[in-house]
């Protein structure tokens, strides 16, 4: 549930009896798709601020957190990904990241809603500035069906970059879609899954998508947090999965040495975001 009172946004969790508020200037845009409420804001000081169905999506300011933390450890744990397929990332920010690794020869973003894309180009167009990469291939429709339609043994590294566990993304967190990920990547193949927050979620998504990768046959599953702001608790995860590789080892020279701008990431935050809080530990061990 969403507020916009007084100049706030607030993003309200019943459940968990907090909320998220963002000073803003105005609103931007509104519409319905096919698929969910789209809403776009102007914020005193997070930039345009991103919201679908209520719930927020990204910001100008902190966005850079997570699309790092959903591609670079993946990238760096794979021995040496060249195709890439990206479920939902309509705003393009982690398709950005992805091929900023010069071994990826080919990346697909699978988003069901072209209306997500489409207004990321006008609002956050430096999430966008890959998008005419000669690499980047762009596919609107169910992420669920695209899986099971997909050449078996034809993907190095699938990355599910959905909303919540809920509606269009339900199918995205359930073993039969898992089953169809490991049919689809090569050997040494990895999935990586936005996974919620530690905080709320360690004892019951975190878990359960654990339990499903490896029923699908991902022998290895690992749950990094990371910091975001604008996410309830603040406080965010991502969960990779692979077919064979531990995925306590990773091209950590690669990761020092990158080509490339970032942010959050370095192969320091990588190796510590794979020690596991000990409350993850106790809740995830089988
Ligand atoms: N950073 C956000 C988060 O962690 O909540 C996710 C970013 S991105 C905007 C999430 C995208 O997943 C949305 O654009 C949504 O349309 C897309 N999506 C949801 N279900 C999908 C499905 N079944 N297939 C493809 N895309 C889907």
């Amino acid at each position: 549930m969403t507020t916009l009172n007084d100049g706030w946004f607030t993003e309200v969790f019943q459940n968990e009896g907090t909320a998220f508020s963002l000073k803003v200037r105005s609103k931007l845009h509104e519409e319905q798709s096919e698929f969910q409420k789209l809403e776009i804001y102007d914020t005193e000081t997070f930039g345009n601020l991103m919201v679908l169905d209520g719930c927020v999506m990204l910001t100008t300011r902190d966005n850079f957190l997570y699309h790092e933390m959903m591609t670079h450890p993946a990238l760096f744990t794979h021995k040496d990904p060249r195709k890439v397929v990206i479920i939902g990332g309509g705003d393009c920010g982690t398709l950005k990241e992805v091929l900023k690794h010069p071994g990826v020869e080919e990346a697909w973003q699978v988003e069901i809603d072209e209306r997500v894309t489409r207004l990321s180009e006008k609002y956050f167009p430096e999430l966008c500035e890959s998008n005419g990469d000669p690499r980047a291939n762009f596919f609107f429709g169910d992420g669920v069906q695209w899986m099971r339609d997909i050449e078996p043994n034809s993907v190095d590294l699938i990355i599910i970059d959905s909303t919540d566990p809920v509606g269009p993304a339900e199918g995205l967190f359930a073993l039969d879609f898992y089953r169809d990920c490991m049919l689809a990547l090569k050997e040494g193949g990895i999935v990586v899954q936005q996974s919620e927050s530690p905080l709320l979620h360690a004892e019951t998504i975190i878990r359960d998508i654990h339990q499903d990768m490896k029923k699908a046959g991902l022998a290895h599953v690992v749950t990094l947090p990371f910091p975001q702001p604008v996410y309830p608790t603040g406080w965010w995860s991502c969960t990779m999965g692979s077919k064979s590789n531990p995925l306590h080892y990773f091209r950590e020279e690669d990761a020092a040495e990158r080509p490339f701008v970032t942010r959050y990431y370095n192969e320091a935050i990588h190796r510590g975001a794979l020690a596991q809080p000990q409350f993850m530990k106790d809740a995830l061990e089988d």
